[in-house]
Order: C-alpha cells, then sequence, then structure tokens
C-alpha cells in the first residue's frame, strides 16, 4: 500500500480533508465563546435542545456545541481540547474509531463527542475496560458536563438496580463493556418492564475500541444460574490425567509421526492449536482406569470429554500464563492484554478442570441463563463509534464485522521517539542478560525504562534477577487496578524501572518527570487524611463537606508544589533520553505490540523503544522456527550477540500477520455461529419487549389456543378419508385432564362416518374457550391479563434457556460434521432454526395448557412484589456468574408459584430452573 497511498493519499488524509473545514469552524468560533458569560454558555444548551426539537439536527449545530463545550472543559478543567481533539470528536459523532496515540486525550475527545450526541435526549454510553476508568472519567468529564447542564451517570460494579437506572436515565453514563452487557442481557429476563434499566441503545463511543470489539470477541458475555451435575468427577478423571505421559509438538500433520506417538506417549499437546488429544495408548490407559469396554461408545461420552478437559488442563493451560490461583480461585489471564477477567469462567468444563488440576474448589457446572457476544451486543446501538492508540492493522475487521470506518488522528505534536530495529538472540538466556544490561544503562543514566513482558511469570523472572542486582523496581500484573494506575503514573521519573504485563496501567498517562497529581496524594495519604476523602478531594463532584473541601486546598498547594518540582526533573529525564520502552518478547499481534511503544513519546516527549526478542521465544519458535533457525546458523552468533537486521523483523512480522489472520477467522467463527442466535434471540428479546411493554396478549393467547388445537388435531387426524388411520386414543391421551375428560371424544363405529376433522376442531376449540370464559369470569378479567403476561413470559424464558444449551450441544456435535464436505455452520443454522421451530411449538403448548390449567388461591393472587425476580442485579456479581441461590432468596421450592398456579414453586415456573 505503501506508494500507493503516496500517490492517491491514504483513506484516512482524504477523510480528514473532508473534516477540516467543520473543525475551521468550531475553531472559529473560540473568540467569541471566551466573552460569554458561565451563565451564557450554560444557556447554549437549552438553545441547542430547543432548535433540534424544531427540526435541525446534530450535524447543522455541530460547530456549535463543540465550540460550546470547548470552552466549558477550558473554564472548567483548565484543559482546552486541541484542534486535533476536535477532529477526534468529529470522528466519534461520524460513528467511526478515532485512532489516536496515547497522551493525545482520549477522554476529552469523547467527553466533546458525548456532549454533541447528548443534546437528542437518547443517552450516550462511554464504555471503558474496567471500573477504575468509568470512575476517573466520569468524575473528571462529569464536571464539564455537568456545568454545561447535562446530567452523568456511571454504572459500578455492586451497584442495584435503582441505581443503575438512574445512571442509565442520564444524559451520558459512563460504564464498562461487561456491566453494560450483563444489564442488556438482565433486563431481557424482567418480568415487569419497571424492572429494566437500560434505555433503547443509542450512542456509544468504546474506549480502547480494539481491546474490547477484538481482543474480548472469543469470550461471550454469559449469565448462569446452577446446573445440577455434580462436580466429583472432576478430581477423578484429573487424577487419572496425573498419571499420563503427554508428549509435546509444534503442529501435528505427519500420519506416520502421529503411530510413533501412539506409541509412546498418552496425549500429544499440539502448541500451537493450544490443543491435547488422546492417543490410542491413552484411550486404553482410561478404559483399563475406569473399567469399561470402549471409552469412544456414545454411552461413556461425558467420561471422554472430561478426560478431554483435564488432560488439557493439565497439558496445555498454563499457571500464570493463562490463568491464576488467586484466593482459592481460578482466574483467567486476558491472553493479549494480561488482564485478569475476573468472574468470566472457561466454558464447557474446562474451568473446573482446572480447579480439580490446581486443587482448588470446583464450582458447580452451570447452566446458561443468557448470553450474548459483544460483538452482537455493541451492533445494537443505533450509533457506534470507538477510540484506541492503535486500530489501523485491524482495519479490515473493523470494516467486515462492525462496519466501521478507521481514521487516524495525527498527534496535537510531532512524535519524535526513536523505535530501534529488534534486537534478536539466539537463546532465551542470552537475551535476558541483555535485558538486564539494558536496564542497568538506563538506570545509571537516569532515564526510567519501562519493561514490557507478556506474562507474569516472566515479571516474575526479571524482577528476581534485578533484584540480584540491586536495582529498585516496580512490578505490576494487572491485578489492581487503581494502586497500579498509581505506579505506572510514575513511571516517567528519573531512574525509574517499571515491569509491567502488557496492559498493566493501561489508560493512565506516563509523564516525564513524574506525575504530580499522584505525588500529591501520596503525600495526603502521609499526613493521614483518610481515603475516601482524598478520593473526593482529587474528584471533581461539587460538595459542600468541609473536611473534602479542606482537602482540596491541600491538594492544590501540593499539586502545585509538585508539579514545578516534576517539570524541572522533566528536564533531566529528556536529556537522559525520555522514557525507554522495553518489549521482551513479541505479541501475536503487532497491535499490542504498537500499544506498548505508544506509551512512550506521547505529546511530543523524546523517548526510545527497542524489541529484545529470541529465537526461543514461544512467537518465533512456533510460527517462523525453522526459517530462523536457519538463518542464525548461518550468521553462527554467540549467544550474548544480538543481530539486528530487516529481514529478521520482516520475519516475525510475517509470522505476526499470520496470527492475526488466524485469529480474526477464529472471532468470525465465533460470530458466524454467534449470528444463528442472534436472530432468534433478537425474535425472543423483540417479543419480550412487547409483552413487557403492556401489549393486550389477550387475543395471541386465543390464536395460541385455536391454532394448538388445529395442529394438535392434524398431528393425529391425518385425513378424513382414511378414518381407519385416525389416532383418535392419541388424540384423546393428549387433551384428556386439561381440555377434555373421559367420556369425550368418544365415538361408535356409525357416528364417527359422519364426523369430520374440522367438526372436532371447532368443538375442542369451544371447549378451549368455554374453559377459559369460566377462569375469566371467576378471576376476573385484570387477573387474567396480568396472567397471560406473567405465564407466557415464564414459558418463554424457561424454553430458550434450554433453547440456549441445546444450541450449544448442537455446535458442539455439528462439529464433528465437518467431514463429508458439509459446511458447519450452514447445518448448525439449518438445524438450529428447526429447533427453534419446536421451541415455538412447544412454548405455545405449554402456555396454553398452564392458562387452562391455572388454579389461583386466593390470597395468592399475583402481587408485583411477589412475581418480581428475585434476581435484582445487586444480587448478581455483575460478572454473568449470578446463582440459583442468589436468585432464590425471596422464594423457596416450596412455596406457592408467584405466577399464581396454586403450584409449588418447584413443580411449576421454578421446575426447569
Ligand atoms: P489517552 O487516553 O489518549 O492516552 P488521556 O485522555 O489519558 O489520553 O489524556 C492524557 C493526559 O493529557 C491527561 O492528563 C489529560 O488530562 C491531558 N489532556 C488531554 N487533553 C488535554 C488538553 N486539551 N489540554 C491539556 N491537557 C490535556
Amino acid at each position: 500500500m505503501g506508494f500507493i497511498n503516496r500517490i492517491f493519499g491514504s483513506y484516512s488524509s482524504k477523510e480528514l480533508a473532508r473534516i477540516e473545514p467543520i473543525k475551521n469552524k468550531v475553531l472559529a468560533l473560540d473568540e467569541e465563546y471566551q466573552q460569554l458569560s458561565d451563565a451564557e454558555l450554560k444557556a447554549k444548551t437549552q438553545e441547542f435542545k430547543d432548535r433540534l426539537e424544531i427540526g435541525e439536527t446534530l450535524d447543522t449545530i455541530l460547530p456549535e456545541a463543540l465550540a460550546t463545550v470547548r470552552e466549558a472543559a477550558d473554564r472548567v478543567l483548565g484543559k482546552k481540547p486541541y484542534p486535533v481533539q476536535i477532529i477526534g470528536a468529529i470522528v466519534l459523532h461520524q460513528g467511526r474509531i478515532a485512532e489516536m496515540k496515547t497522551g493525545e486525550g482520549k477522554t476529552l475527545v469523547a467527553c466533546v463527542a458525548s456532549y454533541l450526541n447528548a443534546l437528542s435526549g437518547k443517552g450516550v454510553h462511554v464504555v471503558t475496560v474496567n471500573d477504575y476508568l468509568a470512575k476517573t472519567q466520569a468524575e473528571e468529564m462529569g464536571k464539564v458536563l455537568r456545568f454545561l447542564g447535562l446530567t452523568v451517570g456511571c454504572i459500578l460494579h455492586g451497584l442495584n438496580n435503582d441505581q443503575r437506572r438512574a445512571a442509565y436515565n442520564c444524559d451520558v453514563t459512563y460504564g464498562t463493556n461487561n456491566e453494560l452487557g450483563f444489564d442488556y442481557l438482565r433486563d431481557n429476563m424482567v418480568i415487569h418492564k419497571e424492572e429494566r434499566v437500560q434505555r433503547a441503545p443509542n450512542f456509544a463511543i468504546v474506549d480502547e475500541v480494539d481491546s474490547i470489539l477484538i481482543d474480548e470477541a472469543r469470550t461471550p458475555l454469559i449469565i448462569s444460574g446452577r446446573g445440577d451435575k455434580s462436580t466429583e468427577l472432576y478430581s477423578i478423571v484429573d487424577r487419572f490425567a496425573k498419571t499420563l505421559t503427554p508428549t509435546t509438538v509444534v503442529e501435528i500433520d505427519d500420519k506416520e509421526d502421529q503411530d510413533e506417538i501412539n506409541d509412546t506417549a498418552d496425549y500429544i499437546i499440539d502448541e500451537k492449536a493450544k490443543t491435547a488429544t488422546i492417543t490410542q495408548r491413552g484411550v486404553k490407559k482410561a478404559e483399563e482406569a475406569f473399567n469399561i469396554e470402549n471409552l469412544m461408545d456414545p454411552d461413556n461420552m461425558t467420561l471422554l470429554h472430561h478426560i478431554n478437559q483435564a488432560i488439557k488442563a493439565n497439558g496445555v493451560m498454563k499457571n500464570d500464563i493463562d490463568y491464576v490461583v488467586k484466593d482459592g480461585e481460578v482466574i483467567i489471564v486476558d491472553e493479549f492484554t494480561g488482564r485478569l477477567m475476573q468472574g468470566r469462567r472457561f466454558n464447557d468444563g474446562l474451568h473446573q478442570a482446572i480447579e480439580a488440576k490446581e486443587g482448588v474448589k470446583i464450582a458447580r457446572e452451570s447452566k446458561t441463563l443468557a448470553t450474548i457476544t459483544f460483538q452482537n451486543f455493541f451492533r445494537l446501538y443505533t450509533k457506534l463509534s470507538g477510540m484506541t492508540g492503535t486500530a489501523m492493522t485491524e482495519e479490515d475487521e473493523f470494516k467486515e464485522i462492525y462496519k466501521l470506518d478507521v481514521i487516524s488522528i495525527p498527534t496535537n505534536k510531532p512524535v519524535i521517539r526513536i523505535d530501534h530495529n529488534d534486537q534478536v538472540y539466539s537463546t532465551e538466556k542470552g537475551k535476558y542478560l541483555a535485558i538486564i544490561d539494558k536496564i542497568v544503562e538506563c538506570n545509571q543514566k537516569g532515564q526510567p525504562i519501562l519493561v514490557g513482558t507478556i506474562s507474569i511469570e516472566k515479571s516474575e523472572l526479571l524482577s528476581a534477577m534485578l533484584k540480584r542486582k540491586g536495582i529498585k523496581h516496580e512490578v505490576l500484573n494487572a491485578k489492581h487496578h487503581a494502586k497500579e494506575a498509581e505506579i505506572v503514573a510514575q513511571a516517567g521519573k528519573f531512574g525509574a524501572v517499571t515491569i509491567a504485563t502488557n496492559m498493566a496501567g493501561r489508560g493512565t498517562d506516563i509523564m516525564l518527570g513524574g506525575n504530580a497529581e499522584f505525588l500529591a496524594k501520596a503525600e495526603m495519604r502521609k499526613r493521614e487524611i483518610p481515603e475516601e476523602i482524598i478520593t473526593e478531594a482529587i474528584g471533581y463532584a461539587d460538595t459542600d463537606n468541609q473536611e473534602v473541601l479542606e482537602a482540596r486546598k491541600v491538594y492544590r498547594e501540593l499539586y502545585d508544589k509538585f508539579n514545578a518540582e516534576v517539570k524541572e526533573k522533566a528536564v533531566a529525564v529528556k536529556e537522559a533520553g525520555g522514557l525507554y520502552i522495553l518489549g521482551t518478547e513479541r505479541h501475536e499481534s503487532r497491535r499490542i505490540d504498537n500499544q506498548l511503544r505508544g506509551r512512550s513519546g506521547r505529546q511530543g516527549d523524546e523517548g526510545e523503544s527497542c524489541f529484545f526478542l529470541s529465537v526461543e521465544d514461544d512467537l518465533m519458535r512456533i510460527f517462523a522456527g525453522e526459517r530462523l533457525e536457519n538463518m542464525m546458523k548461518t550468521l553462527n552468533v554467540e549467544e550474548t550477540m544480538p543481530i539486528e537486521s530487516k529481514l529478521l523483523t520482516r520475519i516475525i512480522e510475517s509470522s505476526q500477520k499470520k496470527v492475526e489472520g488466524r485469529n480474526f477467522s477464529i472471532r468470525k467463527n465465533v460470530l458466524n455461529y454467534d449470528d444463528v442466535m442472534n436472530t432468534q434471540r433478537e425474535i425472543i428479546y423483540k417479543q419480550r419487549s412487547q409483552v413487557l411493554d403492556g401489549e393486550d396478549l389477550h387475543e395471541s393467547i386465543m390464536n395460541m389456543m385455536e391454532e394448538l388445537v388445529k395442529t394438535t388435531v392434524n398431528n393425529y387426524l391425518i385425513d378424513d378419508d382414511i378414518k381407519d388411520d385416525w389416532n383418535i386414543i392419541g388424540l384423546k391421551d393428549y387433551f384428556l385432564g386439561w381440555l377434555i375428560g373421559p367420556e369425550d371424544l368418544t365415538f361408535e363405529e356409525d357416528e364417527l362416518e359422519s364426523v369430520t376433522k374440522n367438526d372436532i376442531i371447532e368443538a375442542l376449540t369451544n371447549k378451549a374457550k368455554e374453559i377459559y370464559q369460566a377462569k375469566e369470569d371467576e378471576y376476573g378479567s385484570t387477573i387474567i391479563r396480568e396472567l397471560e403476561r406473567v405465564i407466557l413470559l415464564k414459558v418463554v424464558d424457561t424454553k430458550w434457556m434450554a433453547h440456549i444449551d441445546d444450541m450449544d450441544e448442537l455446535k458442539k456435535g455439528i462439529g464433528l460434521r465437518a467431514f463429508g464436505q458439509k459446511n458447519p455452520v450452514i447445518e448448525y443454522r439449518y438445524e438450529g432454526f428447526e429447533m427453534f421451530d419446536a421451541m415455538v411449538d412447544s412454548i405455545r403448548e405449554d402456555t396454553v395448557r398452564m392458562l387452562l390449567t391455572v388454579k389461583l388461591q386466593k390470597n395468592a393472587m399475583p402481587q408485583r412484589e411477589q412475581v418480581q425476580k428475585p434476581d435484582a442485579p445487586n444480587a448478581g456479581s455483575g460478572d454473568g456468574s449470578f446463582t440459583e441461590e442468589a436468585r432464590s432468596k425471596k422464594i423457596g421450592d416450596n412455596d406457592p408459584c408467584p405466577c399464581g398456579s396454586g403450584k409449588k414453586y418447584k413443580k411449576c415456573c421454578g421446575m426447569n430452573k
């Protein structure tokens, strides 16, 4: 693309040229708006809303609106958005992705764009990667937005329903992707619309959009309840798996190899594909150990599944790389960002298998109640936009899957960071020695250095080596966001050495010389000012609490003092070369490497970056192994001698591209499957919403009755002409007890002659209506209307949840059909829809049956409080793992069912839970 871009200009530069005049209009209003009084500036908001009311559009008020919020940011925060930030905000408003380097001030860009879009009154969501960022951004930016008369909310873990609803009703709402996604799913499980917390998804600005839409795209959000399977088998199988001997290959493709392996090992670990496969020898051992004849027999499927997960847990999944064990819990480590994915679980029993392997408590297998991928969740928004420091490498994916353009925004000041060529060593040991030397070298001249590692384990290794050298340093593992933000903020101090897994402290700016804000905070702590007072003092919220106001004054003084010091120290840091970024391993994705580099050189700062690699690194070994090895051999280099060549860098990049491509197809595959579920989910959720919104269901219920009778009769009575084939007995059995009595549908031989199928349909339909009318007469219309709603929703939910599980099983099974030229996704879609139709039929059947048989106890009339689902989100942990225990706090299994059927809960709506 290089030269083509030079001839025609890149896509971004052409798009930027179009935005230029709009930006200029905003800047041109600057002087005029500076003259406005605070009151006049604030009055703009109402003026814009009025103008939108009478037909203007967001686009026509854009220049004035952006100029307004620009001036407000200057007055309130002392930060006036730079011209490039205005461009960024326009890009967001256009529903695109703004690629802006670290330190360019994306938080403020989001604030500018959200002000404009919030004027429509439909709500704006600013999505961050963790609670800490949501909170700090909502506080700081909230100050600007509130100044202009808008409301700002923040969704945090642990809020209850009412607090959430209030936050979502604000003009601008900050929150993490997890919280927003889970709230969406939970909103589609409520029985009364007042319980919903979200409004219709309107406009989302996704910060770190690559992390959320790409890196996390492979793990869907899941809300689960307690399943009923025992966990014992996991421990038993784990003990067995530990007796097996694995062998590791880079890639299995050779048939002969496989035969040989079959004789010498029990299972094969494929590092590249991250799989573990049992060999014939392993199968034999299992058959002996579990005393069965044939492991591959369908009867033994559960055992086989457990064995497969146990060997994967023991052979492939590594502690401190793929997961960590903390406080007796196995927590997933995001492979791209190194973040701990609290509350998420590996699916399909793998998580339990790892728990067994690590000897911690094994969680009960859960049952999925609702699920959605982030791709499909974010596609629900009418308008979607995003920001990130690095998106160009994934441009195609954003375009293809989200229909999102990536526009690369120029930096405010030119980047002068020096990016050195990779230094490649022939062994890992040689590499580490060189890394330590480099750290020592930087440290001696006072140049701050940030060392990026790909795992907690590697961080710890480096830390131990530095300790031996007596070098003071900090280690960050993305375990404590707030604390790590403070440490990373100081990573630019003179002589600082910081080791961090890839994304630890992401989202916090590293300023040369240190960070005055965090220094002031530390000093306040030393003076024993309580933590919550400090937080409020630094925060932007208005307050009349004297203690806070006092602390705010202290903070101001300290800040000014430290800021002056920091500025002075920054000069020395700049002279030492600025922040040095040292990458210790290439990541699978170039984007992540670029993010690491981008932590240095912000706002025109001095800086350097360099990757230290070795031929023994996983990525190199697995993806470029032979080519590299040959090259190293020809060069015949010593362990501690780096080689640095363009060719090498190219080999590495091309293997990264290969992996990126593969990961893209995996994600696309996930999406292809989820799209099938998505279509179904949309149908169910849409109809659910209609029911919730109070649509009168009576007519639909009556139609369901007629339809049910008709279909059923047609099932049993084929044709009027061949009455011999009529299965009257079957038909009777079906309706007996809830529609007809034992004497009904009894015909003499000659009677049958003159009866037609339609007669029977009509008679049964009338009977159903009669019974139903009698119920209505007995209980009254109001109650029956409410019952119709509640019963239909309950039935739909129960069936839908079972359907999710069935679809999951189908997906697992269908993979096997990839043989025989069949496209598994098409098969899945086809069969999935057949199952969906069957589900719809059974919803109809159960709803009608329940309505016709419902008996209300006089004191058990459905009351709102009772019917309300006992699983208010605060009972859940916000991470999708809220369990049945939490869900049934109010209703015991033996209590009368809240739907009013008169049955016990466990025999009624609680049945399939
Ligand atoms: P990014 O997320 O793009 O890395 P941040 O939003 O964290 O950047 O902002 C980086 C730093 O720059 C913050 O300290 C922020 O307050 C500051 N900043 C952003 N925009 C401006 C501005 N227009 N004027 C002054 N400071 C700014």
